[in-house]
C-alpha cells in the first residue's frame, strides 16, 4: 500500500494569506502545507481521503490520472470544498463515487446542489454516487474499510482503518471502543494542530499521547498550524517513530 500526503495544513493552509509569521515565509518547501488530504493506493486501486480547495493542485502535483473514489472525514469546508474539481475524472471515468457519514452528504447536497440534483444538469455537471458510512467496515475495491468513529468538539468525524494503516483527522475526543479498532497498526496518521490546546483538535501533547495509547510501529502528524513550529525544529522533538507529515511525503507500507 502506497500512502500520498497530498496536503498536511489546517484550514486555511501555509503560508495564511497575508501572514507575515516566520513559518509562513519559510522557504523550506516542508513548511508549506495544502489543505489535510491523503492519496492512498493498493493493487489497481487509488482513493482519495477528503476532497479541500486544494484538490485541483494535489491531483496535479502528484500526477493522478484516475481514481475510485473520495472518502469523507466530515463536512468542514477545509475538506470538501474542492469537489467541483472532480470533473475530468468523470470526463474520463464516468460516476464518481463518494463515501461518507450521510449528514455529511446532507451538507454537500446543499453546497453543491447542480451535482447532486436530479433535474436535467447544465451540461459538464459531473454526476456521483452516493455511498452512506456507517459505523461499521465496508468495502473499497478489494479491501474492507473500518470507520473510527470520534468528535471534533461536539461533531461526529470519520476517521479510516485500511489494513494495517490508519488515518484520523480532525479528532479531539476518540472513545476507548473505537480505539480497540486500530490495534496492531503499522503506520498511524493523526492530526496535530499546535501546542496550545484547541476546542475540536488535538493538540500536539494530546496527539503523542493517543499514540502512545494506539501504539502503532509509526506514526505521522497531520492537519498542523504554523502555531506548530518550522517542520525541521518540530520533528527534532518528537519520540523516535513519530514523524512530523510534509506535503508530497510517500510512505509505503
Ligand atoms: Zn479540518
Amino acid at each position: 500500500m502506497k500512502i500520498t500526503f497530498l496536503g498536511t495544513g489546517t484550514s486555511q493552509g501555509i503560508p495564511i494569506i497575508g501572514s507575515t509569521h516566520p513559518v509562513c515565509l519559510s522557504e523550506n518547501e516542508k513548511d508549506k502545507r495544502l489543505r489535510v488530504s491523503v492519496l492512498v493506493e493498493w493493487d489497481d486501486y487509488c482513493y482519495v481521503i477528503d476532497c479541500g480547495p486544494d484538490f485541483r493542485q494535489q491531483m496535479l502535483n502528484a500526477k493522478v490520472s484516475k481514481i475510485d473514489g473520495i472518502v469523507f472525514t466530515h463536512e468542514h469546508a477545509d475538506h470538501t470544498m474542492g469537489l467541483d474539481d472532480i470533473r475530468p475524472f468523470f470526463f474520463r471515468q464516468g460516476d464518481i463515487d463518494l463515501y461518507a457519514h450521510k449528514r455529511v452528504f446532507k451538507a454537500l447536497k446543499k453546497r453543491f446542489d447542480y451535482i447532486f440534483t436530479t433535474k436535467t444538469k447544465y451540461p459538464g455537471v459531473p454526476n456521483v454516487v452516493t455511498h452512506v458510512v456507517k459505523n461499521k467496515p465496508f468495502k473499497l475495491g478489494n479491501l474492507f474499510v473500518t470507520p473510527i468513529d470520534g468528535l471534533h468538539h461536539k461533531l461526529q468525524v470519520f476517521g479510516y482503518r485500511f489494513s494495517d494503516f490508519a488515518y484520523l483527522t480532525d479528532m479531539k475526543t476518540v472513545p476507548d471502543a473505537e480505539i480497540e479498532k486500530l490495534q496492531n497498526l503499522e503506520v498511524l496518521v493523526v492530526n496535530a494542530l499546535r501546542e496550545k490546546p484547541h476546542i475540536s483538535h488535538f493538540n500536539l501533547e494530546e496527539a503523542l499521547a493517543f499514540i502512545e495509547k494506539v501504539n502503532p510501529k509509526r506514526a505521522y502528524l497531520t492537519h498542523i498550524s504554523h502555531h506548530l513550529g518550522f517542520h525541521d525544529d518540530v520533528q527534532q522533538k518528537l519520540p523516535k517513530n513519530v514523524f512530523l507529515a510534509y506535503d508530497n511525503l510517500q510512505i509505503t507500507i
